[in-house]
């Protein structure tokens, strides 16, 4: 028997995990670390759901569509754009995996906003890719100009912002696109919630792709639906390093039903976005700095009579919250980040709960 075990591919052996949002054992947290839609999906979804796992599981011994054709269309009827610049993924994050697997590597570097998505960081490790961060301003501004100079073969816009929750016009970013040579992937996680959006810009300019997932606006985190819209060429290259079935008969089947529900999202998206502005006026009532707000989440930095924003003062709200049972997010590593909060928006009662417990605490 071999003294110790192989060892791994230095590229893997020298980089480290993406963190997820704990994901927090027992009852009675208020959860509000992962951004995850408080509500539940659409009772079409849970029909459909139904339906395929009673009279039609038979089918479960059967693959399912390796290019979750049924999706697809669903989601080229959606956006107007032919199935055949639709790739659908096991989350949001495969697809992202499958566009740094297929455009960078060594002497490919991935460029990102900094702050943003940590993953791009991760999956540019794994693939030998130099990283290079453009930074983001307070205000919420970056220079399309570094952007273009980055020498970044695949750049990943996330809009709106996370964690920070800015969004960018499409006019900004069309004119990024028309100055960066490489593959400008706009990551739009969150778009649902923001009333912007690219996908137009991937009609015009064929060096754009939008990313978009299911886990967030439709409330389908568990299920793993993400996908992008993208020209064809780019499609075809996505599909050769695409799982061959990556995504499983009952993800396919609960997409096509969310996808197609437009009434649950509209009235969704829209409590979502009217408990977001609630809760930003009142922790603005509160003295804490509040960034404008495109996503489901808001970021906002704690302020109190005795305590002004710190990373220190981050840290004792944020413990005085989880002490409460309320979970929130930091992100301490990043001067634009270390001294706020991530709070993602949750049912009206779970946000009462949540300001009540930062009410307590800016009066401490
Ligand atoms: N992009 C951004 C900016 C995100 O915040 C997330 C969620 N963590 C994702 C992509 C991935 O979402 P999913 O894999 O659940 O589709």
């Amino acid at each position: 028997m071999p003294a110790s075990s192989p060892l791994p591919n230095p590229l893997i052996a020298a980089m480290s995990a993406y963190a997820p949002g704990e994901q927090p054992q027992g009852e009675g947290w208020v959860k509000l670390n992962t951004n995850e839609n408080p509500y539940p999906p659409s009772a079409q979804v849970v029909q459909a759901l139904q339906e395929a796992v009673g009279v039609k599981s038979a089918n479960f011994r059967l693959y399912p569509s390796p290019d979750s054709a049924p999706v697809r269309e669903a989601v080229s009827h959606l956006h107007g754009l032919p199935a055949s610049q639709v790739v659908v993924g096991n989350g949001s994050d495969d697809i992202l995996n499958l566009l740094i697997r297929a455009y960078a590597g060594p002497g490919r570097a991935v460029g990102m906003l900094d702050p943003s998505y940590s993953l791009y960081t991760v999956l540019a490790a794994a693939q030998g890719a130099p990283l290079v961060k453009v930074p983001l301003q307070a205000d919420g501004s970056w220079s399309a100009e570094a952007i273009a100079q980055s020498g970044a073969t695949v750049f990943f816009l996330t809009n709106p912002n996370a964690p920070l929750g800015f969004v960018f016009a499409a006019s900004q970013v069309a004119l990024l696109a028309e100055r960066f040579a490489g593959l400008l992937v706009v990551d739009e996680a969150y778009a649902d919630f923001a009333g912007v959006d690219c996908v137009a810009l991937v009609k015009s300019h064929p060096n754009v792709v939008v990313t978009r997932t299911l886990s967030k606006a439709y409330a389908l985190a568990g299920l793993r639906v993400g996908y992008a819209l993208c020209p064809v060429g780019v499609a075809e290259i996505l599909h050769r390093v695409r799982d061959s079935y990556n995504l499983d008969r009952l993800a396919q089947v609960a997409a096509v039903a969310a996808l197609q529900d437009k009434t649950w999202l509209k009235v969704t998206v829209g409590k979502v976005c009217a408990t977001r502005s609630l809760v930003g006026q009142r922790l603005q009532s509160l003295g804490w700095k509040v960034n404008p707000a495109a996503g489901n989440f808001i970021f906002a930095e704690p302020r109190s009579r005795t305590r002004e924003p710190s990373l220190a003062t981050a840290a004792d709200a944020f413990e005085f919250l989880r002490a409460r049972k309320i979970l929130v997010r930091r992100f301490p590593h990043h001067p634009l980040t270390a001294t706020g909060l991530r709070i993602s928006v949750g049912t009206e009662a779970e946000m009462q709960a949540f300001l009540a417990a930062a009410e307590a605490w800016s009066q401490g």
